[in-house]
């Protein structure tokens, strides 16, 4: 039996992989889950794959969540240190599908482990790409992705050198507003942004997808995992979502990874690795797909893309920099207080009134330092939100 723990549990991601893994129970020691406010969902899943821990994120729902389980026998704890106390217990297997930086401390504790570390909190590589890569080397881990995209070029890769990659080119749906008006986007509305055209996502990354920050932030990520620079990193509109992303190689080959828009798959292949194992999404019909269509992204309609770039070349701690202000002026959007466009005018503004960020050495950076960075860049962030006087 393999010892698996869910951080992130109750959300979309965790709720896919727990679809997974209740078909096969037999298989799967389940350790640890973890959740935040869905006290419902987290103490339900507990119980029925008999976990050995279960975690709420925020302590005003101890209570709860101890009342959920009373008598179950499952372990209960609530908060930061929860979560670490969770992320050490012994395992074979971990998903970090925490939304956000918070998914940070967990995923670097639980690489001590040695363990392998399924990967979809992509925050987490954004804002400390070099330091989890130092980690997963020096405690012997594996990192996998679980991120469509990424886990679409690391299948490409398999068995290529990466001395003969050109290009990685990954797609964009293009989100809510690829076929607005550009003028329009101003006025878009939260109920608007949070309505995905292929994807079935939490809020936070299907609102990221209409802005394209989520695009951004896999950028970024495409450069941690795999090492590469900007300029081999493109960006496709592939408003049909099917193929997640490509390599080019030296010779002009193309790997190209085509798949229905369900994470399961990403999940599935990162559970299974190094085999593969059978995983139930749809399979394609070819004869039935009427088109696949492409288009060059517009960095006017998605300044995020630019940013990204921006971010890579100047290095450091700009990621965490980012990912901080991306996810503070989506608070922000979120709230109310800001228009659709002004995300990225506040994020912009956050990086160059933090462009000390871009001074550390990577291989210096400490978890600590992160958060400190991650701390000045929301306050600078709400400052400016302040500024602009919303
Ligand atoms: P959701 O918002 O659906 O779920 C987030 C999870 O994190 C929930 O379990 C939530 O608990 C928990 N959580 C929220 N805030 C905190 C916190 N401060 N501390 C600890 N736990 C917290 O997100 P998704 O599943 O959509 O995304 C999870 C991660 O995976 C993100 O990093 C996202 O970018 C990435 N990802 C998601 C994809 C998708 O298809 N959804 C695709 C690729 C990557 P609760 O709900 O109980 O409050």
């Amino acid at each position: 039996m393999r010892r698996i723990s869910i951080f992130g549990a109750t959300g979309s991601i965790g709720q896919s992989a727990i679809d997974l893994i209740r078909r096969t129970p037999d298989q799967y020691q389940v350790v640890a889950l973890t959740g935040g406010r869905n006290i419902a969902q987290l103490a339900n899943d507990a119980r029925e794959l008999n976990a050995e821990m279960a975690v709420t994120a925020f302590p005003e729902y101890l209570g709860d969540l101890q009342a959920a389980l009373s008598g179950s026998g499952i372990t209960v704890a609530a908060g930061e240190a929860a979560l670490i106390e969770a992320a050490d217990r012994p395992a074979d297997w971990i998903l970090s599908a925490i939304v956000g930086a918070a998914g940070l401390a967990p995923g670097l504790r639980a690489l001590r482990q040695g363990t392998t570390l399924a990967l979809a909190n992509k925050e987490s590589l954004v804002a400390a790409g070099p330091l989890l890569m130092r980690e997963t080397k020096a405690h012997g881990a594996t990192l996998l992705p679980v991120d469509s995209e990424h886990s679409a070029i690391f299948q490409a890769l398999v068995g290529e050198e990466m001395d003969a990659v050109e290009r990685i080119i990954i797609t964009a749906s293009g989100g809510a507003f690829r076929d607005w008006p550009i003028e329009n986007l101003a006025t878009a509305t939260l109920a608007q942004a949070q309505t995905h055209p292929n994807w079935d996502m939490g809020q936070r990354i299907t609102i990221d997808s209409a802005s394209m920050f989520n695009k951004a932030l896999e950028v970024i990520e495409t450069k941690e995992y795999f090492g590469v620079t900007p300029d081999k990193i493109e960006v496709i509109v592939h408003p049909q979502s099917m193929i997640h992303a490509m390599v080019g190689f030296n010779d002009g080959g193309l790997m190209a990874h085509v798949g229905p828009a369900d994470m399961r798959h990403a999940i599935g292949y990162a559970l299974h690795w190094p085999k593969r194992g059978f995983v139930p999404v749809e399979r394609l019909d070819f004869a039935k797909l009427a088109k696949l269509e492409f288009r060059a992204p517009d960095e006017l309609r998605w300044p995020a893309l630019r940013l990204a770039r921006e971010v890579i070349n100047a290095g450091g701690l700009t990621g965490a920099v980012f990912n901080a202000a991306k996810e503070t002026a989506l608070d922000a959007f979120i709230a109310g207080k800001i228009g659709f466009m002004q995300m990225a005018e506040v994020v912009e503004e956050a990086l160059s009134r933090n462009t000390d960020a871009a001074s550390h050495n990577n291989d210096q950076v400490t978890l600590d330092m992160v958060r400190k960075t991650d701390h000045l860049a929301r306050q600078t962030a709400k400052e400016i939100i302040r500024q602009q006087g919303a």
